[in-house]
């Protein structure tokens, strides 16, 4: 019982760490998984990035390599002529300038500027003499500094006469000698690059921009080309790209915008420019809640349903525990209630013996008594003829001696005289006695063993113990039938032995007495060892025959069982303990040695 509860115990704790389990671990792998998905999505977004940078920077490559082979062809045609003799061959050199850049959609225009800034040759249809002395690309060129790459890359302008947006490219024009005669230059639609970068966002980049590598920006999408003029100086890009100055990443910086961004950059071999792929992290932390809300619906109907079933198994264990414990309650209860009715069981003995005794030996004492008086008035009469009354007294008192007797036999208190009996033998003096007992209805029959067993026992009280089991069994058949005496060596074991208190194991010797009687019910062979306790009507039945053989079988260390059957008869079994003659074996021992 006890076990049983705390197994119970030790399963709700189960359970209750089944229930928090069945939630902890799906969360806590859900948190792993978003923890690895969380970083996954920015490796693959840098690697998007990276990759993409590179197709950009290729397409930039082009469109300026296609800038540097114009100059070199502008180069070519102007090559050996002076600016007087350029400027008297203008329209025919203009027209030369125009079919070069023919077809050439990245080109917007091309230009020449002599020594001083003035301008020569154009394909837009400018006159010649402007003076562009003052633009950046052509002092630099003017100061002489040594330009590496040889192509200069001017910021971002607003056309001074035509009012578009451009930059330019420029080279120096060198004269037959390899000197500087001035600048050729061509301007470069940032809106070109543009439509380009356009295409390449909208495949999952928040901005793809063309930045000079000291941070001016060039060209960008997102943004209108008249933005683009206002745009402050990346100079951020200039000092992260120092450490890692051909390509690399930047993770998590503030861009011109003010937004923060995963940037991939990459230089544009050959020219002093970088391409930018970004994407917002706000992006990709989007796209990786967005993954987290798809796994949160898968995860979270798991986690209800593991919890649901432990707490359905948290509650069948509770509901089994509350059961074990009024099931333990109720033993209790039945254990004290057992054992109230036992205790009244014998208050109702103790009462049935009391009253028993006191009123048998009332009616002995009423006849002793009502004799003695009768004898006392006779004697003051002076009569002598008074021996009827002695006599009427005297078996009164012999009575009362009896039953004295019976309830010493009963209290395994009587003087016994135990000798070594043979059993056989005493059943075979006492036939003629048992069938006067029993009358002429009733047939008996002994079965006696060979070889049977000696016993220590009081032979008187045996004979009286059989007689009282040979009444009972003429009562039980008052319309005749069989009595059989059977003898026989037995043995009880240890098993039988542990089931009937007060027994030890060991050889005896049984004698069942059995009837073809009426039999009784269980409960009557319950109590019928009782003394006091009969069926029989008053007068009748004392209710001290079975007690006697009860106390004297038992006074014997011996053992005694009643086997009935309502309608089948009874069988009395008296079982003797057998006596080994100390002396007698030890003389067997000496002749066999
Ligand atoms: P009494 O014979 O005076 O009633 P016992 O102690 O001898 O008292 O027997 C007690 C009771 O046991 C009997 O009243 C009877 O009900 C029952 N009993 C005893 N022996 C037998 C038997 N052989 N067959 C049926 N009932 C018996
Ligand atoms: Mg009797």
């Amino acid at each position: 019982m006890l076990d049983a509860k705390k197994a119970l115990k030790d399963t709700a704790r189960i359970v209750n760490i089944l229930a928090v389990l069945s939630v902890a671990v799906p969360l806590l792998l859900y948190a792993i998984a978003a923890w690895f998905s969380y970083h996954a999505h920015f490796v693959d977004a840098q690697r998007r990035l990276e990759s993409t940078a590179d197709v950009v920077r290729e397409h930039a490559i082009k469109v300026f390599d296609t800038h540097l082979l114009t100059t070199l062809t502008v180069n070519e045609i102007l090559r050996g002529m002076s600016e007087d003799q350029i400027l008297s061959r203008q329209d025919e050199i203009n027209r030369r300038l125009k079919n070069v850049i023919q077809g050439l959609p990245q080109i917007q225009d091309a230009w020449v500027l002599d020594l001083k800034g003035f301008l020569i040759a154009n394909t837009f249809a400018a006159p010649p003499g402007r003076d562009y002395s003052d633009r950046e690309y052509f002092k630099v060129f003017q100061s002489g500094a040594k330009i590496v790459p040889e192509t200069y890359l001017g910021g971002l302008l607003k056309g001074r006469f035509e009012g578009s947006i451009f930059f330019t490219v420029a080279t120096a024009r060198r004269d037959a000698n390899e000197n500087f005669a001035g600048v050729i230059s061509s301007s470069v639609n940032p809106g070109y690059f543009g439509d380009f970068y356009k295409q390449v966002a909208e495949t999952g980049f928040s901005a793809v921009s063309l930045f000079r590598e000291d941070g001016a920006i060039l060209a960008r999408f997102p943004g209108s080309h008249e933005n683009l003029l206002n745009y402050p100086k990346w100079t951020m890009l200039t000092e992260k790209v120092s450490a890692n100055p051909r390509e690399g990443f930047l993770d998590g910086v503030k861009t011109i915008d003010g937004v923060e961004r995963q940037v991939a950059y990459s230089r544009v071999t050959g020219y002093p420019v970088y391409v930018t792929v970004s994407m917002n992290r706000s992006t990709i932390i989007g796209a990786w809640l967005e993954q987290m809300t798809t796994w949160a619906l898968i995860v979270l109907p798991v986690i209800f349903a593991l919890l649901g079933l432990s707490l359905v198994a948290l509650r069948y264990t509770r509901k089994e525990a509350v059961a074990l414990e009024r099931l333990r309650r109720e033993m209790s209860l039945r254990e004290t209630s057992e054992a109230q009715l036992r205790q009244l069981q014998k208050m109702e003995a103790i009462g049935q013996l009391t009253g028993g005794i006191a009123h048998d030996f009332n009616n002995l004492l009423t006849i002793i008594i009502g004799s003695l008086n009768l004898m006392q008035r006779r004697m003051a009469r002076g009569e002598t003829d008074v021996i009827q009354f002695v006599d009427g007294a005297m078996d009164g008192a012999k009575r009362a001696a009896t039953l004295v007797a019976q309830l010493l036999a009963f209290a395994r208190k009587q003087p016994l005289e135990p000798k070594p009996t043979d059993v056989n033998r005493l059943l075979t003096g006492m036939s003629d006695l048992l069938q006067r007992t029993l009358g002429g209805q009733v047939m008996v029959e002994t079965v006696q063993s060979g070889g049977l067993w000696l016993t220590n026992i009081d032979a008187n009280q045996l004979e009286n113990a059989l007689i009282n089991l040979a009444v009972n069994a003429r009562d039980a058949m008052p319309d005749g039938g069989k009595l059989t005496l059977e003898t026989a060596n037995t043995y009880l074991d240890d098993e039988y032995c542990v089931t009937h208190a007060g027994l030890t194991a060991g050889q005896y010797v049984v004698i069942c007495v059995t009837d073809t009687g009426a039999g009784m019910p269980p409960e009557v062979a319950a109590k019928a060892f009782e003394p006091f306790f009969t069926t029989k009507e008053s007068g009748r039945g004392t209710g001290l025959g079975l007690s006697q053989v009860y106390g004297f079988v038992k006074q014997s260390n011996g053992h005694v069982k009643i086997y009935s059957e309502i309608g089948h008869g009874t069988t009395v079994k008296i079982y003797m303990p057998r006596y080994i003659d100390s002396v007698a074996s030890a003389e067997v021992k000496r002749e066999t040695s």
